[in-house]
Formats: C-alpha cells, structure tokens, sequence
C-alpha cells in the first residue's frame, strides 16, 4: 500500500512519518496523582502493542509525576493538556515527550507560542488536537458548524502560528465523532500539509460501537495512504483500544506480529462449538507476539480448505474435529479436547 509522505518526527525515540510504520497510540484512564496505577496500566499497554501513550494532565499534581512515571516506563508519554498553556510548559519541563494541546480552548496565539517556544528549547513535538466539540467560534460561524474545511482551516491556522516561529516538529488530528466528516477532513488536510497526521474518531462509543466506527473512519484513510499514528477512542478498557488498533492495521497488511484468528460464521451444518472455541482461543492468545493465523471451522465444506490455509487449525466434524498445523493434517480429536488441543500447538510454535 502506498503512504502519503510526511515528515518524520520522533517522540521520545519513536518516529513516526517519512517510511515508518504506523505507530499504535492510547491514552491511559488511572488517576494521575497515583502514579503506581499509570505505571501498571502503561505497562500492560505496552506488553500489548502500545508504542505511544498520552496521559491527561489536568493539574500540577499530575504534571510533578511525569518524571516518575517515565521513571518506571519504557514508551513515550504524551501530555495531554486542556486549557491552561502553564501546565503545558510544566509538563515539558518535567520530561514529556509529547504534548498535545487543543488551540481552541488554549488561550490563543501568545499561548500557543509560548507552549511552542518550550518545546522548541527541548526538542519535542507538539500535537495540534483540533477537535470538533472545541472549534474556533469565528470558523464554527464562517462555515456553518462542524465541517471538513472549519477542521481542516483550524489545525492549518494553528499549525501556522507554530511554522511562522520556525517550530516544524508537528503532528496533526482534527478529530470528529461523525465517521464521514472525520474521513473528509483528515482527507482534505492531507492536501494541504505534510505533517504527520494521527487519527481518531472522537467519543466513538463502547467496544462494538467504537472499534466498529473507527475501523471504518481509520481503515478508509489508512487504505488511501492517510495516517502515521492512530489511537481508537472507546468508551472501555484502554487494553481493547490497543487490540481494535492492531486488528485494523493487521487487516491492511500494515501490522505484523499477533494472532489472527479466522473463524467461520456457523450455519445448520456446524459439528462443534465455534463460537465457544474461537472466542477462547482469541482471548487466550490476545498477548502472543507472533504473526500466526488460526483457523477455527465448523464443518467439512469449508473448514478444511480454511484450516490448511492457516499456520494451524482445526475443521469440525460431529462432535470431534480434526487438527491441522501448516497444511498437514496432524490428528483427530474429540470435540471436549480440541480447545486444549489446539492450543498445544499454538504454544508449540510460538
Ligand atoms: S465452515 Fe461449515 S459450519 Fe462453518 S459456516 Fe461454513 S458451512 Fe457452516
């Protein structure tokens, strides 16, 4: 697939932009005066494929436990500031490798510069969060309301004040909780700038709802070459917004690594429990790095021809199913024990 060619910018030794893989962002949701929680949940985000995390940081409290949740962490940290340009220089001071600001609720163009004078003095990116609950009211009247072009002319405006200091290390998202003017705005703006561009639908919903709206809004711009960074928003444990992450990027051929499990629908003639085994197997597997695809068919008619195809798989019969690894067909099991069976081989070859 062809990517559209931005510039590169590199957050705390993740690059993201020119030639380099489309990078998996979340955000955590702990407390951030706890630091041991955003600690453990960063750590489990980035045992699950996170390469870069943003925490809110709403106050000072929060910004004094940058230095210590870097401490514990491997992956870059994001800022994520609203409001109040000051914390956004704190958070700087204290080690962020990122920020994010909204310029529609920062305070305006000497804020912004200021914000961007800090970042050029550290050498970090700043992301400019155009979002469509917080537009500029001048650009919400000019065009109507949330749309495309007010998105597109509000991250180019703000962009501007940072490219008219000589600051170039930016990324850029206009996010929108409508899926079609997410993918027209991200669309347009990808015309008009080279910035690294990270997308997101906003507010997309809960687990089904959200990943399903995002995939379509992500998979869209992602197919036409749109988009260095990607974060899905979903109103659910941050854990699923890596995994709906990786399944977008993996189905677009823009992902290696991790287990895709292919199952089949299930009709009248199914002989096994699909449903009950997939979902386990694909649970059971959620952490495994490797790029494996595991087959898991009801019936003879299909099941077969999809289980070869696959690294390992297993085609259903009445109450057994037979175990195939790489095209072989390696034994028959009873229906109770292919679950463990399949996993055996699973754990065989990663
Ligand atoms: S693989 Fe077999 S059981 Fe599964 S949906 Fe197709 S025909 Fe039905």
């Amino acid at each position: 697939m062809a990517r559209r060619k931005t510039r590169q910018v590199n957050i705390g030794g993740v690059s993201i932009g020119g030639d380099n893989p489309v990078a998996i962002q979340s955000m955590c949701n702990k407390d951030g005066h706890d630091a041991a929680a955003v600690i453990e949940q960063i750590k489990m985000l980035e045992a699950s494929g996170c390469h870069i995390i943003r925490i809110a940081v709403p106050d000072e409290e929060t910004a004094d436990n940058i230095p210590v949740i870097k401490r514990e962490t491997c992956i870059p940290l994001v800022a994520d500031i609203h409001f109040d340009h000051r914390l956004a220089i704190k958070a700087i001071e204290k080690g962020a490798d990122k920020i994010r600001i909204n310029p529609g609720n920062i305070g305006g163009y000497e804020k912004v510069r200021d914000v961007a004078k800090a970042a050029s003095e550290r050498h970090i990116p700043i992301r400019v969060g155009v979002n469509s609950g917080s537009l500029e009211k001048d650009l919400l009247e000019r065009y109507g309301g949330v749309t495309a072009e007010s998105l597109t002319e509000s991250a180019l405006r703000n962009t501007g004040i940072l490219e008219d200091m000589g600051f170039e290390d930016i990324v850029i998202s206009i996010k929108s909780s409508d899926v079609r003017i997410c993918i027209d705005a991200y669309k347009l703006l990808s015309q008009k700038t080279d910035h690294p561009l990270h997308l997101g639908v906003t507010e997309a919903g809960t687990d089904l709802t959200g990943s399903i709206k995002s995939a379509v809004a992500l998979g869209t711009l992602l197919s036409c070459g749109i988009g260095d960074t990607i974060r899905v928003s979903l109103s659910s444990d941050p854990i699923n917004e890596i995994r709906a992450c990786r399944i977008i990027l993996k189905s677009l051929g823009l992902y290696t690594g991790g287990v895709d499990v292919i199952s089949c629908p299930t009709c009248a003639r199914t002989g096994i429990d699909v449903i009950g085994i997939a979902s386990r197997v694909e649970e059971l597997t959620k952490d495994i790095d490797k790029d494996l695809k595991v087959a898991v068919m009801g019936c003879a008619v299909n099941g077969p021809g999809e289980a070869r195809d696959a690294d390992i798989g297993i085609a259903g019969g009445k109450g057994e199913g037979i175990i195939f690894a790489h095209g072989e067909m390696l034994r028959k099991v009873k229906e109770e024990e292919l679950l463990d069976a399949l996993l055996e081989e699973i754990r065989r070859v990663t």
